[in-house]
Protein backbone atom coordinates (compact mmCIF):
# COMPACT_ATOMS: atom_id res chain seq x y z
CA UNK A 1 0.00 0.00 0.00
CA UNK A 2 2.77 2.11 1.14
CA UNK A 3 4.48 1.83 -2.43
CA UNK A 4 1.34 2.33 -4.00
CA UNK A 5 0.82 5.90 -2.25
CA UNK A 6 4.97 6.64 -2.92
CA UNK A 7 4.35 6.10 -6.72
CA UNK A 8 1.13 8.31 -7.19
CA UNK A 9 2.63 10.81 -4.96
CA UNK A 10 5.91 10.36 -7.12
CA UNK A 11 4.33 11.39 -9.97
CA UNK A 12 2.04 14.06 -9.13
CA UNK A 13 5.16 15.78 -7.85
CA UNK A 14 6.96 15.51 -10.96
CA UNK A 15 3.84 16.73 -12.87
CA UNK A 16 4.17 19.88 -10.80
CA UNK A 17 7.71 20.43 -10.75
CA UNK A 18 8.08 19.97 -14.53
CA UNK A 19 5.18 22.09 -15.53
CA UNK A 20 2.82 18.96 -17.02
CA UNK A 21 -0.10 19.02 -14.61
CA UNK A 22 -1.26 21.93 -11.59
CA UNK A 23 -4.08 22.22 -9.56
CA UNK A 24 -6.54 24.81 -11.14
CA UNK A 25 -6.80 27.78 -9.17
CA UNK A 26 -3.78 26.93 -7.11
CA UNK A 27 -2.93 30.05 -5.31
CA UNK A 28 -6.48 30.26 -4.16
CA UNK A 29 -5.91 26.84 -2.76
CA UNK A 30 -7.39 25.38 -5.78
CA UNK A 31 -10.75 23.76 -6.67
CA UNK A 32 -11.30 20.16 -5.91
CA UNK A 33 -11.04 17.44 -8.91
CA UNK A 34 -10.11 20.59 -11.16
CA UNK A 35 -6.76 20.56 -13.13
CA UNK A 36 -4.88 22.70 -15.11
CA UNK A 37 -2.04 21.11 -17.68
CA UNK A 38 0.90 23.35 -18.19
CA UNK A 39 3.43 23.64 -21.06
CA UNK A 40 4.76 19.88 -20.96
CA UNK A 41 1.27 18.65 -19.59
CA UNK A 42 -0.71 20.42 -23.07
CA UNK A 43 1.89 19.18 -25.81
CA UNK A 44 1.21 15.81 -24.38
CA UNK A 45 -2.14 15.67 -24.31
CA UNK A 46 -2.77 16.99 -27.69
CA UNK A 47 0.00 14.65 -29.23
CA UNK A 48 -2.51 12.51 -27.42
CA UNK A 49 -5.52 13.89 -28.93
CA UNK A 50 -3.86 13.82 -32.14
CA UNK A 51 -3.00 10.16 -32.55
CA UNK A 52 -6.67 9.48 -31.50
CA UNK A 53 -7.76 11.77 -34.30
CA UNK A 54 -5.12 10.08 -36.73
CA UNK A 55 -6.28 6.43 -35.91
CA UNK A 56 -10.14 7.29 -35.74
CA UNK A 57 -10.51 9.54 -38.58
CA UNK A 58 -7.78 10.33 -40.67
CA UNK A 59 -6.89 6.56 -41.38
CA UNK A 60 -10.38 5.56 -41.81
CA UNK A 61 -13.05 6.44 -45.01
CA UNK A 62 -15.69 4.95 -42.75
CA UNK A 63 -15.57 8.02 -40.10
CA UNK A 64 -16.55 11.66 -40.23
CA UNK A 65 -15.30 14.19 -37.14
CA UNK A 66 -17.52 16.48 -35.09
CA UNK A 67 -17.25 19.18 -32.64
CA UNK A 68 -20.93 19.94 -30.86
CA UNK A 69 -21.38 22.50 -28.81
CA UNK A 70 -20.96 21.65 -24.73
CA UNK A 71 -24.27 23.52 -23.97
CA UNK A 72 -27.36 21.78 -25.72
CA UNK A 73 -31.09 22.02 -25.54
CA UNK A 74 -31.75 20.85 -21.91
CA UNK A 75 -34.58 18.44 -23.28
CA UNK A 76 -31.82 16.36 -24.93
CA UNK A 77 -30.38 15.30 -21.29
CA UNK A 78 -34.68 14.41 -20.68
CA UNK A 79 -34.40 12.27 -23.77
CA UNK A 80 -30.84 10.56 -23.07
CA UNK A 81 -32.57 9.43 -19.31
CA UNK A 82 -29.76 11.59 -17.77
CA UNK A 83 -32.02 14.05 -16.07
CA UNK A 84 -33.74 10.87 -14.35
CA UNK A 85 -30.87 7.92 -14.41
CA UNK A 86 -27.49 9.80 -14.10
CA UNK A 87 -27.18 9.41 -10.48
CA UNK A 88 -25.30 8.11 -7.62
CA UNK A 89 -26.91 6.87 -4.37
CA UNK A 90 -25.09 8.80 -1.73
CA UNK A 91 -25.54 8.95 2.18
CA UNK A 92 -24.04 11.74 4.60
CA UNK A 93 -22.71 11.39 7.91
CA UNK A 94 -24.53 13.18 10.48
CA UNK A 95 -21.52 13.84 12.93
CA UNK A 96 -18.93 15.36 10.05
CA UNK A 97 -20.89 15.75 7.35
CA UNK A 98 -18.99 14.01 4.85
CA UNK A 99 -20.85 13.04 1.65
CA UNK A 100 -20.08 9.95 0.37
CA UNK A 101 -21.47 7.17 -2.74
CA UNK A 102 -23.74 4.56 -1.04
CA UNK A 103 -22.17 1.75 -3.32
CA UNK A 104 -18.32 2.72 -2.23
CA UNK A 105 -18.46 2.69 1.41
CA UNK A 106 -16.05 0.19 1.86
CA UNK A 107 -13.06 1.50 -0.21
CA UNK A 108 -14.35 5.14 1.52
CA UNK A 109 -12.17 7.04 4.13
CA UNK A 110 -13.34 8.91 6.83
CA UNK A 111 -12.05 12.31 6.83
CA UNK A 112 -11.99 12.53 10.61
CA UNK A 113 -10.47 8.93 11.03
CA UNK A 114 -8.43 7.80 7.17
CA UNK A 115 -7.97 5.19 8.98
CA UNK A 116 -11.71 4.04 8.90
CA UNK A 117 -14.25 3.39 6.11
CA UNK A 118 -17.75 5.22 7.20
CA UNK A 119 -19.10 2.10 7.99
CA UNK A 120 -16.50 1.73 11.21
CA UNK A 121 -15.91 5.03 11.91
CA UNK A 122 -18.65 5.47 14.64
CA UNK A 123 -20.58 8.46 12.84
CA UNK A 124 -23.79 7.53 11.91
CA UNK A 125 -25.02 7.27 8.27
CA UNK A 126 -28.82 9.17 6.88
CA UNK A 127 -30.63 7.09 4.21
CA UNK A 128 -28.74 7.00 0.30
CA UNK A 129 -30.71 9.48 -1.24
CA UNK A 130 -30.26 10.11 -5.53
CA UNK A 131 -27.59 12.68 -6.10
CA UNK A 132 -27.80 14.24 -9.94
CA UNK A 133 -24.13 14.22 -11.47
CA UNK A 134 -25.28 16.82 -14.20
CA UNK A 135 -23.61 20.44 -13.39
CA UNK A 136 -26.73 22.92 -14.17
CA UNK A 137 -26.02 26.63 -15.54
CA UNK A 138 -28.44 29.33 -16.71
CA UNK A 139 -29.01 30.15 -19.61
CA UNK A 140 -30.26 33.98 -20.51
CA UNK A 141 -30.64 37.22 -18.34
CA UNK A 142 -33.39 35.08 -16.20
CA UNK A 143 -32.00 32.82 -13.38
CA UNK A 144 -35.39 30.78 -13.46
CA UNK A 145 -36.25 26.67 -13.70
CA UNK A 146 -37.22 27.74 -17.36
CA UNK A 147 -33.43 29.18 -18.07
CA UNK A 148 -31.69 25.63 -17.15
CA UNK A 149 -29.24 24.38 -19.23
CA UNK A 150 -26.62 22.01 -18.31
CA UNK A 151 -23.38 21.16 -19.10
CA UNK A 152 -22.88 17.95 -21.02
CA UNK A 153 -21.81 15.05 -18.71
CA UNK A 154 -20.66 12.97 -21.79
CA UNK A 155 -19.74 14.07 -26.01
CA UNK A 156 -21.79 10.99 -27.15
CA UNK A 157 -25.31 13.17 -27.58
CA UNK A 158 -23.74 16.20 -29.22
CA UNK A 159 -23.35 12.91 -32.06
CA UNK A 160 -26.84 11.63 -32.17
CA UNK A 161 -28.54 14.91 -32.54
CA UNK A 162 -26.59 15.44 -35.51
CA UNK A 163 -26.81 12.31 -37.36
CA UNK A 164 -28.77 13.46 -40.27
CA UNK A 165 -26.66 16.68 -40.67
CA UNK A 166 -23.31 14.59 -40.45
CA UNK A 167 -24.48 11.86 -42.76
CA UNK A 168 -25.98 13.79 -45.61
CA UNK A 169 -23.07 16.16 -46.33
CA UNK A 170 -20.61 13.48 -46.10
CA UNK A 171 -22.67 11.13 -48.18
CA UNK A 172 -21.87 8.06 -45.43
CA UNK A 173 -23.42 5.40 -45.06
CA UNK A 174 -24.65 2.79 -43.08
CA UNK A 175 -22.07 1.26 -41.48
CA UNK A 176 -19.81 4.54 -40.13
CA UNK A 177 -19.39 6.80 -37.49
CA UNK A 178 -18.81 10.22 -35.97
CA UNK A 179 -16.22 10.96 -33.37
CA UNK A 180 -15.60 13.66 -30.83
CA UNK A 181 -13.11 15.22 -29.00
CA UNK A 182 -14.79 17.52 -25.72
CA UNK A 183 -15.06 18.63 -22.65
CA UNK A 184 -17.49 16.82 -20.67
CA UNK A 185 -18.53 17.69 -17.04
CA UNK A 186 -19.87 15.48 -14.08
CA UNK A 187 -20.23 16.39 -10.00
CA UNK A 188 -18.39 13.47 -9.15
CA UNK A 189 -18.89 13.43 -5.11
CA UNK A 190 -16.09 10.79 -4.98
CA UNK A 191 -13.53 12.21 -7.16
CA UNK A 192 -9.67 11.50 -6.49
CA UNK A 193 -6.97 9.86 -7.78
CA UNK A 194 -5.21 12.65 -9.84
CA UNK A 195 -6.39 13.28 -12.90
CA UNK A 196 -7.98 9.72 -12.75
CA UNK A 197 -11.57 10.99 -11.76
CA UNK A 198 -12.57 14.67 -12.44
CA UNK A 199 -14.86 16.84 -12.60
CA UNK A 200 -14.03 18.57 -15.50
CA UNK A 201 -12.47 16.61 -18.16
CA UNK A 202 -12.14 15.73 -21.90
CA UNK A 203 -13.69 12.56 -23.61
CA UNK A 204 -12.65 11.21 -27.08
CA UNK A 205 -15.59 9.27 -28.20
CA UNK A 206 -16.78 7.60 -31.13
CA UNK A 207 -20.19 6.56 -31.99
CA UNK A 208 -20.63 4.11 -34.89
CA UNK A 209 -24.06 3.40 -36.32
CA UNK A 210 -25.04 -0.16 -37.76
CA UNK A 211 -27.27 -2.24 -39.21
CA UNK A 212 -29.01 -4.03 -36.22
CA UNK A 213 -28.30 -7.51 -36.89
CA UNK A 214 -24.52 -6.89 -37.59
CA UNK A 215 -24.43 -5.56 -33.94
CA UNK A 216 -22.46 -8.89 -32.52
CA UNK A 217 -19.64 -8.80 -35.31
CA UNK A 218 -19.34 -4.96 -34.78
CA UNK A 219 -18.75 -4.62 -31.14
CA UNK A 220 -15.64 -7.19 -31.77
CA UNK A 221 -13.98 -5.62 -34.54
CA UNK A 222 -14.22 -2.18 -32.17
CA UNK A 223 -13.40 -4.42 -29.26
CA UNK A 224 -10.12 -5.00 -30.98
CA UNK A 225 -9.36 -1.91 -32.54
CA UNK A 226 -9.41 -0.03 -29.33
CA UNK A 227 -7.35 -2.79 -27.41
CA UNK A 228 -4.90 -2.20 -30.11
CA UNK A 229 -4.73 1.67 -29.75
CA UNK A 230 -3.41 1.23 -26.67
CA UNK A 231 -0.86 -1.27 -28.20
CA UNK A 232 0.38 1.25 -30.42
CA UNK A 233 0.74 4.18 -28.01
CA UNK A 234 3.56 1.99 -26.44
CA UNK A 235 1.31 1.00 -23.47
CA UNK A 236 2.67 -2.04 -21.41
CA UNK A 237 0.76 -4.95 -22.73
CA UNK A 238 0.66 -6.41 -19.33
CA UNK A 239 -1.07 -3.80 -17.78
CA UNK A 240 -4.08 -3.65 -19.94
CA UNK A 241 -7.44 -6.29 -20.12
CA UNK A 242 -11.30 -6.39 -20.94
CA UNK A 243 -13.37 -6.17 -18.11
CA UNK A 244 -16.77 -7.42 -19.70
CA UNK A 245 -20.22 -5.72 -17.43
CA UNK A 246 -22.47 -8.39 -15.77
CA UNK A 247 -26.24 -8.15 -16.20
CA UNK A 248 -25.87 -5.97 -13.23
CA UNK A 249 -23.56 -3.07 -14.20
CA UNK A 250 -25.23 -2.57 -17.65
CA UNK A 251 -26.38 0.80 -18.09
CA UNK A 252 -30.04 1.34 -18.80
CA UNK A 253 -29.29 1.78 -22.48
CA UNK A 254 -26.63 -1.22 -23.26
CA UNK A 255 -27.07 -4.61 -24.04
CA UNK A 256 -23.50 -5.05 -23.96
CA UNK A 257 -20.26 -3.98 -22.63
CA UNK A 258 -16.47 -4.15 -22.36
CA UNK A 259 -14.44 -1.77 -20.44
CA UNK A 260 -10.63 -1.67 -21.37
CA UNK A 261 -9.07 -1.50 -18.10
CA UNK A 262 -5.01 -0.47 -17.04
CA UNK A 263 -3.57 -1.87 -13.70
CA UNK A 264 -3.22 1.60 -11.91
CA UNK A 265 -0.81 2.00 -8.78
CA UNK A 266 -4.34 2.16 -6.86
CA UNK A 267 -5.74 -1.28 -8.75
CA UNK A 268 -7.33 -2.49 -11.99
CA UNK A 269 -9.64 0.55 -13.05
CA UNK A 270 -11.65 1.61 -16.37
CA UNK A 271 -10.01 3.81 -18.98
CA UNK A 272 -12.40 3.57 -21.56
CA UNK A 273 -16.02 1.55 -22.86
CA UNK A 274 -17.30 0.31 -25.44
CA UNK A 275 -21.13 -0.39 -25.38
CA UNK A 276 -23.62 -1.76 -27.48
CA UNK A 277 -26.52 0.71 -27.48
CA UNK A 278 -28.70 -0.71 -29.76
CA UNK A 279 -30.99 1.48 -31.46
CA UNK A 280 -31.86 3.23 -27.66
CA UNK A 281 -30.48 6.86 -27.89
CA UNK A 282 -31.57 7.18 -31.95
CA UNK A 283 -35.35 6.02 -31.15
CA UNK A 284 -35.94 8.27 -27.73
CA UNK A 285 -34.56 11.17 -30.02
CA UNK A 286 -36.82 10.41 -32.93
CA UNK A 287 -39.64 9.24 -30.07
CA UNK A 288 -38.90 13.27 -28.32
CA UNK A 289 -38.63 15.24 -31.89
CA UNK A 290 -41.17 13.77 -34.55
CA UNK A 291 -37.73 13.72 -36.59
CA UNK A 292 -37.09 10.56 -38.29
CA UNK A 293 -33.60 8.93 -37.56
CA UNK A 294 -34.32 5.92 -39.40
CA UNK A 295 -31.80 4.66 -41.92
CA UNK A 296 -33.19 3.50 -45.43
CA UNK A 297 -30.70 1.16 -47.11
CA UNK A 298 -30.88 1.62 -50.87
CA UNK A 299 -29.12 -1.86 -51.48
CA UNK A 300 -31.60 -3.77 -49.29
CA UNK A 301 -34.47 -1.66 -49.27
CA UNK A 302 -34.72 -2.20 -45.47
CA UNK A 303 -35.25 1.00 -43.37
CA UNK A 304 -33.89 0.70 -39.54
CA UNK A 305 -33.21 2.73 -36.56
CA UNK A 306 -29.37 2.24 -36.27
CA UNK A 307 -27.93 -0.08 -34.06
CA UNK A 308 -25.15 2.53 -32.16
CA UNK A 309 -21.38 0.79 -31.16
CA UNK A 310 -19.90 3.23 -29.05
CA UNK A 311 -16.41 3.55 -28.09
CA UNK A 312 -15.69 6.43 -25.27
CA UNK A 313 -12.23 7.03 -24.13
CA UNK A 314 -10.95 9.30 -20.88
CA UNK A 315 -8.50 11.89 -22.79
CA UNK A 316 -7.19 13.03 -19.13
CA UNK A 317 -7.28 9.18 -17.68
CA UNK A 318 -5.38 8.13 -20.40
CA UNK A 319 -3.03 11.28 -20.13
CA UNK A 320 -2.08 9.64 -16.02
CA UNK A 321 -2.45 5.65 -17.86
CA UNK A 322 0.94 7.28 -20.35
CA UNK A 323 2.55 8.99 -17.46
CA UNK A 324 1.97 5.83 -14.91
CA UNK A 325 3.43 3.57 -18.02
CA UNK A 326 6.56 5.56 -18.91
CA UNK A 327 7.38 6.34 -15.07
CA UNK A 328 11.07 4.69 -14.20
CA UNK A 329 13.69 5.05 -11.88
CA UNK A 330 16.75 3.65 -13.10
CA UNK A 331 20.36 3.20 -10.97
CA UNK A 332 23.05 4.83 -12.40
CA UNK A 333 26.80 5.62 -11.72
CA UNK A 334 25.23 5.64 -7.90
CA UNK A 335 22.33 8.06 -8.79
CA UNK A 336 18.46 7.99 -9.15
CA UNK A 337 17.70 8.73 -12.87
CA UNK A 338 13.59 9.63 -13.36
CA UNK A 339 13.06 8.76 -16.84
CA UNK A 340 9.30 9.36 -18.27
CA UNK A 341 10.12 6.53 -21.01
CA UNK A 342 6.97 7.83 -23.27
CA UNK A 343 6.70 6.50 -26.81
CA UNK A 344 8.68 9.09 -29.30
CA UNK A 345 5.14 9.82 -31.21
CA UNK A 346 3.74 11.37 -28.25
CA UNK A 347 6.68 12.53 -26.31
CA UNK A 348 5.79 16.45 -25.39
CA UNK A 349 9.20 17.57 -26.85
CA UNK A 350 11.28 15.88 -29.27
CA UNK A 351 14.24 16.83 -29.89
CA UNK A 352 16.44 18.94 -26.93
CA UNK A 353 20.17 20.91 -28.29
CA UNK A 354 22.81 21.76 -26.22
CA UNK A 355 25.86 23.45 -27.16
CA UNK A 356 28.84 21.53 -24.57
CA UNK A 357 30.07 24.55 -23.74
CA UNK A 358 28.85 28.21 -24.11
CA UNK A 359 31.87 29.48 -25.86
CA UNK A 360 33.68 28.68 -29.23
CA UNK A 361 31.04 29.25 -31.39
CA UNK A 362 28.87 26.66 -30.03
CA UNK A 363 25.99 27.99 -29.07
CA UNK A 364 25.64 30.32 -32.43
CA UNK A 365 25.76 26.93 -34.53
CA UNK A 366 23.48 25.84 -31.42
CA UNK A 367 20.47 28.25 -31.94
CA UNK A 368 20.72 27.08 -36.20
CA UNK A 369 20.78 23.35 -35.38
CA UNK A 370 17.83 24.41 -33.21
CA UNK A 371 16.07 26.76 -35.57
CA UNK A 372 16.27 23.70 -38.10
CA UNK A 373 14.95 21.31 -36.07
CA UNK A 374 11.83 23.46 -34.63
CA UNK A 375 10.64 23.42 -38.37
CA UNK A 376 9.91 19.88 -37.89
CA UNK A 377 9.18 19.04 -34.13
CA UNK A 378 8.65 20.35 -30.92
CA UNK A 379 12.57 21.18 -29.94
CA UNK A 380 14.04 22.76 -26.68
CA UNK A 381 17.53 24.43 -26.48
CA UNK A 382 19.37 24.77 -23.54
CA UNK A 383 22.76 25.77 -22.34
CA UNK A 384 22.23 26.14 -18.13
CA UNK A 385 23.94 23.90 -16.24
CA UNK A 386 26.42 21.04 -16.76
CA UNK A 387 25.34 18.57 -19.72
CA UNK A 388 24.94 15.59 -17.64
CA UNK A 389 22.17 18.11 -15.87
CA UNK A 390 20.43 19.21 -19.10
CA UNK A 391 20.33 15.13 -20.03
CA UNK A 392 18.47 14.40 -16.79
CA UNK A 393 16.22 17.50 -17.16
CA UNK A 394 15.25 16.16 -20.42
CA UNK A 395 14.29 12.85 -19.14
CA UNK A 396 11.83 14.28 -16.73
CA UNK A 397 9.73 15.52 -19.32
CA UNK A 398 10.36 12.39 -21.99
CA UNK A 399 12.39 13.65 -24.44
CA UNK A 400 13.59 10.91 -26.71
CA UNK A 401 16.52 12.71 -28.07
CA UNK A 402 18.99 15.29 -27.56
CA UNK A 403 21.63 16.72 -29.51
CA UNK A 404 24.76 17.89 -28.40
CA UNK A 405 26.84 20.66 -30.19
CA UNK A 406 30.73 20.22 -29.38
CA UNK A 407 34.06 20.80 -30.54
CA UNK A 408 33.87 18.72 -33.61
CA UNK A 409 30.90 20.15 -34.49
CA UNK A 410 32.68 23.31 -36.36
CA UNK A 411 35.23 21.21 -38.11
CA UNK A 412 33.13 18.40 -39.54
CA UNK A 413 29.62 19.61 -39.02
CA UNK A 414 28.43 16.80 -37.17
CA UNK A 415 26.80 16.17 -33.64
CA UNK A 416 25.90 13.76 -30.87
CA UNK A 417 22.31 12.23 -30.70
CA UNK A 418 22.05 10.60 -27.52
CA UNK A 419 19.00 8.28 -26.93
CA UNK A 420 16.77 9.05 -24.38
CA UNK A 421 16.46 4.97 -23.41
CA UNK A 422 19.95 3.81 -23.86
CA UNK A 423 21.76 6.56 -23.34
CA UNK A 424 24.21 5.73 -26.17
CA UNK A 425 25.17 8.68 -28.62
CA UNK A 426 25.68 8.53 -31.95
CA UNK A 427 27.18 10.86 -34.03
CA UNK A 428 25.58 12.38 -37.31
CA UNK A 429 25.77 14.79 -39.92
CA UNK A 430 23.97 18.40 -39.37
CA UNK A 431 22.45 17.79 -42.61
CA UNK A 432 21.25 14.53 -41.79
CA UNK A 433 19.40 15.41 -38.66
CA UNK A 434 16.06 16.10 -39.66
CA UNK A 435 15.57 12.80 -41.32
CA UNK A 436 17.41 10.58 -38.71
CA UNK A 437 15.14 11.65 -35.87
CA UNK A 438 11.80 11.69 -38.08
CA UNK A 439 12.86 7.70 -38.67
CA UNK A 440 13.74 7.48 -35.26
CA UNK A 441 10.38 8.64 -33.73
CA UNK A 442 8.34 6.95 -36.84
CA UNK A 443 10.30 3.87 -35.47
P1 LIG B 1 -16.44 5.47 -14.04
O1 LIG B 1 -17.12 4.15 -13.76
O2 LIG B 1 -14.94 5.44 -13.85
O3 LIG B 1 -17.10 6.64 -13.38
P2 LIG B 1 -18.05 5.65 -16.34
O4 LIG B 1 -18.40 4.23 -16.59
O5 LIG B 1 -19.03 6.56 -15.72
O6 LIG B 1 -16.65 5.74 -15.57
P3 LIG B 1 -18.29 6.50 -19.02
O7 LIG B 1 -19.51 7.27 -18.79
O8 LIG B 1 -18.38 5.23 -19.81
O9 LIG B 1 -17.52 6.28 -17.67
O10 LIG B 1 -17.22 7.48 -19.70
C1 LIG B 1 -16.26 7.04 -20.62
C2 LIG B 1 -14.85 7.36 -20.19
O11 LIG B 1 -14.75 8.73 -19.78
C3 LIG B 1 -14.36 6.57 -18.98
O12 LIG B 1 -13.88 5.31 -19.36
C4 LIG B 1 -13.26 7.45 -18.45
O13 LIG B 1 -12.05 7.24 -19.15
C5 LIG B 1 -13.77 8.85 -18.77
N1 LIG B 1 -14.37 9.45 -17.57
C6 LIG B 1 -15.62 9.27 -17.08
N2 LIG B 1 -15.81 9.98 -15.95
C7 LIG B 1 -14.64 10.64 -15.72
C8 LIG B 1 -14.20 11.55 -14.72
N3 LIG B 1 -15.00 11.95 -13.75
N4 LIG B 1 -12.93 12.01 -14.78
C9 LIG B 1 -12.09 11.63 -15.78
N5 LIG B 1 -12.47 10.78 -16.76
C10 LIG B 1 -13.72 10.29 -16.75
Amino acid sequence: MAKTVDRMDQIVSLCKRRGFVFQSSEIYGGLGSCWDYGPYGVELKRNLKDFWWKAMTQKRDDVEGLDAAILMHPKVWETSGHVANFTDPMVDCKKCKARFRADQLETARCPEKPSKSPLECGGELTEPRMFNLMFKTFMGPVEDSSAVVYMRPETAQGIYVNFLNVMGPSRQKVPFGIAQIGKAFRNEITPGNFIFRTREFEQMEMQFFIKPSEDDQWFDYWKAERMQFYYDLGINKDKLRYHEHGKDELAHYAKKAFDIEYEFPFGWKELEGIHNRTDFDLSRHTEATGKDLSYFDEKTHEKFIPYIIETSAGCDRTLLVLLVDAYTEEEVKGETRVVLKFSPKIAPVKVAVFPLVNKDGMPELGMKVFHELKEHFKAFYDTSGAVGRRYRRMDEIGTPYCVTIDGQTSQDETVTIRDRDTMEQTRVKIADLVPTIKAKIEG
